[in-house]
């Protein structure tokens, strides 16, 4: 006997990563080099160097019982000082070490985020589409309705008609998540000064703080020179969920944190829930030599340029080719509009070609495909021929 509820989770099938599988399987068949995997998102950067001498460094001068022994439950406190002075000085975010707890990544931040926050099973939480689709297991989770507002098909922004629909008493929070996987867009100023007057009305109209959950793991894979903002300082009751995994390519260290900035509505209590929910899920603490490594790699991040040339050739590439693309300006995802209504149908005919690009519909957008830019770079070179066969099978003979 077992949970029918968590059976279903655990049976239920990724596209994601039936269409990385089938890559591995093909690759031995056919050879690497005639397979073009664009399906996962996993960082190609390596970590930067200071992440190694960091590690050799804490281990080869600290006790082992000190370098693996638990933490507090929040978080090593010398991390939290030295996170909190870097949020100070980088993003004049005025902020307490006691705002900081530490995580074992953005997953986890959002698990624990949305389980404090979430007080009843009427509550809901917004998402905007295209989202992530873990977004619905972890909602699921603290027992929460998942609300959706459509995708802004135009610019991939925050649709603010449709988000003005779908707030009601029961919101508890919203969920949004710049730059965006998988559209690669970055919500410009503008973006965040709308939506904080749209949420300070609606919090005003429900009778309570409809928070704001920023889910930032892409904070620094940004392009153009566009700015890195802090959100917090548009709309006080937002909420960080960051992870080192994209930033510092360390998605197998499963480290981050949350932060509860003291302007936030009853920040010491969603605080202190925090900590709870932290508690109640088993966390323990987030990994002790991790929480060191990232102290010690403040403001450092993976080389982004690596990224910044595959957007380019990828862009250009399918734009040459006749392929209607997202413009990317952050993250490492460049959104297709599928040239059939049926992204399934397309993504079946792209892996045809051994071409393995998802479809988005568990984005909540169909109709469009996300093509993962984090690979090698010579790989995106040799797929272009295949991408090229691909949309001639949709155009009209003369
Ligand atoms: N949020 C978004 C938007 C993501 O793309 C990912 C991972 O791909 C996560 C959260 C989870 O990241 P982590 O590996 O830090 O748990």
């Amino acid at each position: 006997m077992a949970s029918k509820e968590m059976y279903a989770w655990g049976a239920k099938a990724s596209v994601i990563r039936d269409l990385f599988t089938y890559g591995q399987e093909q690759a031995a068949k056919i050879g690497a080099e005639n397979v073009f995997d664009f399906s996962i998102g996993n960082p190609t950067v390596p970590a930067p160097a200071c992440i190694k001498e960091a590690i050799e460094e804490i281990i080869n001068t600290r006790e082992a019982v000190a370098v693996h022994g638990y933490t507090a439950a929040a978080g090593d406190t010398a991390v939290r000082q030295g996170l909190a002075d870097y949020m100070n000085a980088a993003y004049d975010a005025d902020v307490n070490p006691e705002n900081f707890y530490m995580t074992c990544g953005a997953a986890a931040s959002l698990t624990i985020t949305l389980k404090a926050l979430v007080e009843s099973a009427d509550d809901e939480i917004i998402v905007i589409a295209p989202y992530f689709p873990e977004y619905t297991a972890f909602i699921e989770n603290a027992s929460a309705d998942k609300v959706v507002v459509p995708p802004d098909l135009e610019h991939f922004q925050i649709p603010f008609a449709d988000l003005e629909k779908a707030i009601t008493p029961h919101t508890r929070a919203v969920i949004i998540n710049s730059p965006n996987n998988p559209s690669g867009v970055v919500y410009s100023e503008e973006t965040y000064k709308k939506l904080s007057t749209l949420l300070k009305e609606k919090s005003a109209a429900v009778g309570h703080a409809i928070y704001l959950i920023a889910d930032e793991p892409y904070r620094e894979i940004i392009y153009d020179g566009l700015p890195i903002l802090y959100v917090p300082k548009y709309y006080e009751n937002t909420i960080i969920c960051y992870s080192y995994s994209k930033s510092l390519s360390l998605p197998g260290e499963r480290i981050g944190y949350i932060l509860v900035p003291p302007t936030a509505a009853d920040s010491k209590e969603v605080y202190t829930a925090v900590c709870g929910a932290g508690r109640i899920m088993g966390f323990v603490c987030a990994p002790h030599l991790f929480q060191d490594v990232v102290l010690k790699c403040l403001g450092k991040t993976s080389d982004i340029s690596v990224y910044d040339e595959n957007r380019k050739l990828i862009y250009t590439g399918l734009k040459e080719l006749g392929y209607n693309c997202v413009y990317p300006s952050g993250a490492f995802y460049l959104f297709v509009k599928s040239p059939e209504p049926d992204a399934a149908a397309f993504s079946n005919k792209a892996k045809a070609l051994n071409l393995l690009i998802v479809p988005a519909d568990s984005f909540g957008c169909p109709g469009y495909v996300r093509v993962s830019y984090c690979v090698n770079p010579e790989m995106i070179k040799r797929s272009l021929p295949a991408f090229a066969k691909l949309i001639e099978q949709y155009k009209q003979p003369l």
